[in-house]
């Protein structure tokens, strides 16, 4: 028998006790290392001259642009921050070969313009810090993706999406301006109204034509709670019913929010949200506390008694709701972290840094997350909705399934639609390990890219991604894009967004 070696042993072990790693020594470090950003997040919410300290940050990385322009104009360009710490589960091979450009001071809100409903934030902050400073202005951006540490840039590059899709689009769509460094160095402002091709081109460029370093995010009022309705379907028959009522809620007025969580696909809970600044204390469930059950967990009860339900959470537990379970990721890592005596005694340490998970996998943890796991988002239009769940269920099996409602505008960019006009659609976010026998990851992933692509829909970005270049032109409009590539000599300075986000291009 072979002996393994000391870090195969440590792998062994961090496979079969993983949630031992997690629990005794990832969750102290998580939790000193959210303090750290939360003291300095505030810190940087109180700077004042904020804008002339963003303009000096702006001016050094234009240095080190031409600093490559000088000395490496041959070597590509991309972002300084590790692969370890997006959100994304791959890493790009590239950041080990090209010239990094460091934006990581970019983390501050410099200017909140109530006047005008803007928030003018730098790229690298993130949801929590956004909800953290507008909460107490009574103001929001339109759309909140869910998890604490994305990023305003990274949603952008990538796509955001979330629970306010269906009324306000995806994250690009609420913001109104870019300032971006070319790959001269050059600063350019754009917007609908001031250089409007490079601003829709902008969106899910992943970083090739140019960095973001400052972006005019609209606002909206905020209300205290989020009054929720939970609606249960129990049939596979009424998975029809499903799409047209989800249809029907997207397009009336009235829904500030709506969701779906398949348990599978006779048991689903399709929940609607109205912000309001009134509350009935016996409905009050602020399920954003540590003790509370996680939240898919909350409405698989109501799923099973039935019956429709009505209740009011606090805003802000409600735009973090799924990030104490990673939506349901966590229940992998820590099986009982759901349980009553785990959420009493060790709930405040959640949610772990996603980062700090990645940082920490291992290659064997990697291996099998690859064979067996599965985390994409697709986005389809609302009336595929049954044959999209019918499909995925048969090609993994995974369970609860995320769907959220997205109204696309038809806007010239990678997500031009090809009916031309505006059309509801509809996220199925599969989060989890297969269930089926028959998955593989190569083979199953292209055929729910082909499945996506035949319906005319469209994958995110930060997914694993096994279509060919061919493919993925078909799925993105590439008109816009590469005509903005000419115009800003892009070429020599970026790779295709293909190039970044293809299987082959990440570890
Ligand atoms: C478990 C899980 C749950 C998720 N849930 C959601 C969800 O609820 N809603 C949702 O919308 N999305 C969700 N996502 C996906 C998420 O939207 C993407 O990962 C997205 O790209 C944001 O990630 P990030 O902030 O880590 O950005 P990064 O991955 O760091 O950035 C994406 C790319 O953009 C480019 N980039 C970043 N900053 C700049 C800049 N300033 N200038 C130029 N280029 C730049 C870089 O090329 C980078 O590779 C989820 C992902 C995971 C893994």
């Amino acid at each position: 028998m072979k002996i393994p070696t000391v870090s195969e042993l440590f792998e062994i072990i961090l496979i079969k006790y993983r949630w031992v790693f997690v629990v005794l020594f990832l969750l102290p470090i998580s939790i000193l290392y959210t303090l750290y950003e939360a003291i300095s997040q505030r810190l940087s919410l109180h700077i004042k001259g904020s804008q002339k300290i963003h303009d000096s940050l702006v001016k050094d990385i234009q240095a080190q642009i031409h600093l490559r322009n000088k000395t490496e104009p041959q070597r590509k360009m991309c972002t300084g921050r590790p692969g370890w710490k997006a959100m994304s589960f791959r890493a790009g091979k590239y950041k080990e070969t090209f010239w990094k450009i460091d934006l990581g001071k970019l983390v501050n809100i410099f200017a909140i313009d109530t006047d005008k409903n803007l928030i003018w934030v730098e790229p690298l902050v993130t949801m929590k810090q956004l909800t953290t400073a507008l909460n107490p202005l009574h103001l929001t951006i339109p759309i909140v993706p869910e998890l604490d540490d994305l990023t305003v840039s990274g949603l952008i590059m990538g796509m955001g999406v979330e629970t306010q899709s269906h009324c306000y689009g995806l994250f690009q769509h609420c913001c109104v301006a870019y300032d971006v460094l070319l790959p001269t160095g050059e600063l350019v402002r754009c917007s609908a109204n001031e250089n409007p091709d490079l601003y829709y081109a902008i969106p899910g460029s992943y970083g090739t034509l140019g960095f973001v370093v400052a972006v005019a995010i609209r606002l909206i009022p905020a209300k205290k709670y989020v009054k929720l309705r939970y609606i249960p379907f129990k049939q596979i028959s009424n998975l029809d019913r499903l799409g047209n009522e989800m249809l029907k809620l997207a397009t009336e007025s009235g829904h500030d929010f709506i969701e779906a969580i398949v348990y599978s696909l006779d048991n689903v809970v399709l929940i609607t949200g109205t912000m309001t600044d009134e509350y009935v204390l016996e409905k009050m469930n602020s399920i954003g506390y540590f003790w509370k059950p996680w939240f898919y967990k909350h409405v698989e009860e109501i799923l099973q008694s039935n019956e429709i339900k009505e209740e009011y959470i606090p805003l802000q537990h409600y735009y973090h709701r799924h990030s104490r379970s990673i939506f349901w990721e966590l229940s992998e890592i820590v099986p009982f972290g759901n349980h009553p005596l785990f959420r009493y005694f060790f709930g405040w340490t959640l949610p772990i840094k996603i980062s700090l998970l990645k940082r920490t996998q291992g290659k064997t943890i990697k291996k099998l997350y690859e064979k067996h796991h599965v985390l994409q988002d697709m986005i389809v239009p609302l009336s595929a909705l049954k044959d999209s769940l019918v499909f995925f269920d048969a090609k993994t099996g995974i369970y609860p399934i995320w769907l959220c409602p997205i109204r696309l505008p038809s806007l010239p960019g990678m997500l031009r639609l090809q009916s031309g006009k505006e059309e509801m659609y509809v996220d199925i976010g599969v989060y989890g390990n297969v269930r089926v026998t028959s998955y593989q990851a190569k083979k199953t992933t292209r055929e729910l890219e082909c499945f996506v692509r035949e319906h005319h829909g469209f994958q995110m970005l930060y997914a694993d991604c096994y279509m060919t270049r061919e493919e993925f032109g078909k799925m993105f409009d590439h008109e816009l894009y590469e005509k903005m590539r000419r115009r800003y000599t892009c070429e020599e300075a970026f790779p295709e967004v293909y190039e970044k986000i293809n299987i082959c291009a990440r570890t």
